[in-house]
């Protein structure tokens, strides 16, 4: 990533940002200082025996803030991984649990590796050594360290680690609860692989909601016809760019990828470039589009949107002053850095911040935590009890209408979505949605509320580490 020297590193950024909300508040002296600093941070290196040799490698978990236990964030696998980076993402941890009201405090782990160069069974060894490094100092467990995907890890690596867990603590009835994002089969929940992407969707939608805010990012009407830019078609932006795409009619003009980009004016079959990338590994050849050799490029395009959903640091001082798109979604954690954001705020440009934006995961994560303690499926209880309920008023409607001689009938259809009880997915789309509208709105709340709050960054600031203050206050620091 070309960036100019004087670009701070990410932790340094998530600080600075930091430092410019906490400069509104009134916090009691040293603590401001308390919430911003991470707890600690964990380095390990340990050897793996794979083809013949021992091979070492680092990985690390970092505690930013325990005011809340246990502590959540995901696991990172990518070369890049470095401690800068994990101390930054476990601190917007800590900001994004606050925000959306998660009880948790804030943790990151990160791997040293490239997982395209290892097989499925030596990723296993090497994902179950670094698991065990950190079960056995509690840096993996269900109250106090609870993981969860990130870049580079998905479903199956969750189930690696539980699986480990498992073994380690035989007796500990809530072992699954050590870590989230694990598949249906090995005690996930439904609707967690895409709950980042969902997220991202939701609070698209709450942000249509208000046609203040609306205005303040120069969009009018729907998400109908949006024309949208995504940079990384992985978990997060391949989802997020579906749902947007199939359900909301909006149009993903250009995708952004490692190897390249893709064009097409008329909105790309976004399910189509995903297959393909599945297949090839990359977008190029892929017919949905006109390739885009330069894929950082596109960040730079004409469009109504732009969903940075890759990684940190791809709009730094470099490129800010080419974005053109009025409205920044940061899916990514970190993807505009503190000087860059600057000039995007001179600019007008209006981002919803990462810290809200990504924080899907982190919410479907909780309801799979609460229910891997409460050992029972969403729904199954009260499903088939809802529906007797409706039931019964649908017979009553009916008996009434014959009884009288009315001719009422119901419309196609409304019968059976109105006697259909609500199974685990739907209940945790209610609760994504409900946690994605709520915390928007406290944002907003304080975004126009205070006149020297300019923009949702540092209202989402304000509010998440007010919550956070609170709870210290509240343990008598
Ligand atoms: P992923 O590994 O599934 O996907 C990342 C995608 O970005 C890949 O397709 C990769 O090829 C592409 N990519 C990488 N570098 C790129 C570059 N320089 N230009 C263009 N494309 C590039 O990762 P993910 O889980 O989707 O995470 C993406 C971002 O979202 C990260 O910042 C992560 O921290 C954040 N996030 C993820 C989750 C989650 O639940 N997975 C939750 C919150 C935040």
């Amino acid at each position: 990533m070309s960036q100019p020297p004087t670009e701070p590193s990410f932790r340094q950024s998530v600080d600075i940002m930091f430092n410019r909300a906490v400069a509104l508040m009134d916090l009691p002296p040293g603590l401001e200082e308390k919430i911003r600093v991470c707890n600690s941070t964990y380095t390990v290196r340990f050897g793996v025996r794979l083809r013949g040799a021992i091979h070492t490698f680092t990985g690390y978990r970092s505690v930013h803030s325990e005011h809340f236990e246990p502590v959540k964030g995901g696991i990172r696998y990518a070369p890049s991984v470095n401690q800068d980076e994990v101390e930054a993402l476990a601190a917007l941890m800590t900001y994004k649990c606050a925000l959306v009201e998660t009880p948790f405090g804030g943790s990151k782990g990160g791997l040293r590796i490239d997982p395209r160069e290892w097989t499925e069974h030596e990723l296993e060894q090497i994902t179950r050594r670094f698991a065990y490094e950190l079960i056995k100092r509690d840096l993996i467990n269900p109250s106090q360290n609870v993981p969860a995907p990130d870049m580079g890890t998905g479903e199956r690596e969750m189930a690696w680690i539980a699986d480990q867990y498992a073994r380690m603590n035989t007796t500990d009835i809530n072992a699954r609860a050590c870590v989230t994002g694990k598949p249906l089969n090995s005690g996930g929940i439904a609707g967690r692989v895409e709950a980042t992407g969902r997220g991202v969707q939701y609070a698209l939608r709450e942000f249509f909601r208000h046609p203040e805010d609306m205005k303040a990012a120069r969009q009018t009407g729907t998400l109908e016809g949006k024309r949208i830019v995504v940079q990384g078609l992985g978990n997060v932006g391949y989802h997020a760019a579906k749902f947007l795409s199939e359900e909301d009619g909006a149009l993903i003009v250009g995708i952004a990828e490692r190897d390249g980009g893709l064009w097409n004016d008329r909105g790309l079959n976004v399910e189509e470039v995903h297959q393909w990338m599945r297949a090839n590994g990359g977008v190029t050849g892929c017919p949905a589009g006109r390739f885009v050799p330069e894929a950082a490029g596109l960040l730079e395009a004409e469009c109504d949107i732009l969903i940075p959903a890759a990684m940190e640091g791809v709009i730094h001082l470099g490129n800010a002053d080419a974005i053109r798109a009025p409205l920044i979604v940061e899916a990514a954690n970190g993807p505009v850095t503190a000087g860059a954001d600057e000039v995007l705020r001179r600019k007008g440009i209006v981002i919803i911040p990462d810290m809200y934006a990504n924080a899907g995961g982190v919410t479907v994560s909780y309801f799979e935590w609460v229910k891997n303690l409460s050992h029972i499926r969403f729904g199954r209880m009260q499903r088939r009890q809802e529906e007797a309920r409706h039931q019964l008023l649908i017979d009553e409607l009916e008996r009434l209408s014959a009884d009288k001689g009315l001719g009422w009938t119901l419309s196609p259809g409304f019968k059976e979505k109105y006697l259909r009880g609500a199974d685990e997915l739907e209940l945790v789309r209610s609760g994504l949605d409900d946690t994605m509208r709520t915390a928007y709105q406290s944002m907003r709340e304080v975004w126009h509320s205070r006149q020297d709050v300019t923009d949702l960054r540092v209202a989402a600031y304000l509010v998440a580490i007010d919550r956070v203050a609170k709870s210290y206050r509240a343990k008598g620091l």
